[in-house]
């Protein structure tokens, strides 16, 4: 199960989104962001289906 969740690009400070598996607590994982391309780490953070919070940095 997946859920999807906007983050702002670190870089460039457009807004992406990214599917986030709310199975997983604590997940991260590097995206490239789709206007600037260069690559964002994403913190996610998960309980009971639902994302908690959810964290960009310049990956
Ligand atoms: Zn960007």
């Amino acid at each position: 199960m997946g859920d999807s969740a906007e983050f702002q690009c670190p870089w460039c400070g457009q807004t992406g989104t990214v599917v986030v598996d709310t199975n997983i607590p604590f997940q991260r994982f590097i995206t490239d962001c789709e206007v600037c391309c260069r690559p964002i780490e994403i913190r996610a953070e998960s309980a009971d289906g639902e994302i908690l919070s959810l964290d960009a940095q310049p990956g």
